[in-house]
């Protein structure tokens, strides 16, 4: 009964599952391509590119998985537990495939083509000539006080770029090289760890406490949050 049910509406689910993969990617490309700016791609592309590259092939898979029929030739076919636990082998190791290329290869493909975008000279539009973009030292200027706080403590990479004709300026935004909160009240990337105090110590009875203050490095500001820390393991 349960097979009947499945052998009828595998296909129908199957196909739906590759057709939603490829439409997510689909989409995805689509929206790439209409963005005009290098910066607006730039974000898009740091931020959805591997999850729309991952949640497809997830989708291929499962379409693979519900579907062992059309994978392996009827004259091999064994039962449907046995194709099913082929067809799982094959999609576990297609993902792990994937899995190690993203981990391993593609932060380097993805960097480049980011850097690509991001250096890639802006256009004024006061004059449609190509911009310059100014170094760490010269840029200073046309950046506040809270930007060179945020700078200064790696949180954010501001880079400014200059119309030599017309002044013109335009500024992006970059993530740095360290996460660093969002200060609550000036609401700069200057919200740091400023000291961590264990108040209770965890035993293997009962949890821990962890006391951490921040402190803006721009404003001041300070506050302070407590965490607990889990149980320590029982030694055998
Ligand atoms: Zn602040």
């Amino acid at each position: 009964m349960f097979l009947d049910i499945l052998d009828k509406f595998s296909p129908i689910l199957s196909y739906l599952l590759i057709f939603s993969g490829i439409l997510l990617f689909a989409i995805y490309l689509v929206k790439k391509n209409l963005l005009k700016g290098n910066k607006e791609k730039y974000n898009l592309i740091s931020r959805n590119e591997k999850r729309v590259i991952w949640n497809s092939i997830i989708l291929w898979l499962a379409a693979l998985l519900i579907y062992p029929k059309k994978i392996i030739p009827d004259v091999v076919r064994l039962n449907y537990l046995l194709d099913f636990l082929i067809v799982l082998i094959l999609a576990l190791s297609i993902a792990y495939a994937v899995y190690y290329i993203l981990k391993h290869y593609y932060p380097d493909y993805i960097n480049r083509r980011l850097n690509r975008l991001r250096y890639k000279p802006r256009i004024s539009p006061k004059t449609g000539r190509p911009m310059k973009l100014l170094t760490e030292e010269e840029e200073d200027v046309y950046l506040d006080e809270g930007m060179q706080a945020e700078e200064d403590v790696f949180s954010v990479d501001y880079d400014v770029w200059i119309d030599e004709d017309t002044g013109y300026t335009q500024i992006e935004k970059y993530s740095g090289k360290y996460a660093i909160k969002q200060c609550p009240k000036c609401n700069y990337q200057t919200f740091k760890i400023e000291k961590e105090e264990l108040l209770i110590a965890p035993t293997v009875i009962s949890s821990g406490e962890l006391l951490k203050r921040y402190r803006c490095t721009y404003c001041d500001y300070t506050e302070k949050e407590i965490f607990n820390v889990v149980k320590l393991k029982e030694e055998k």
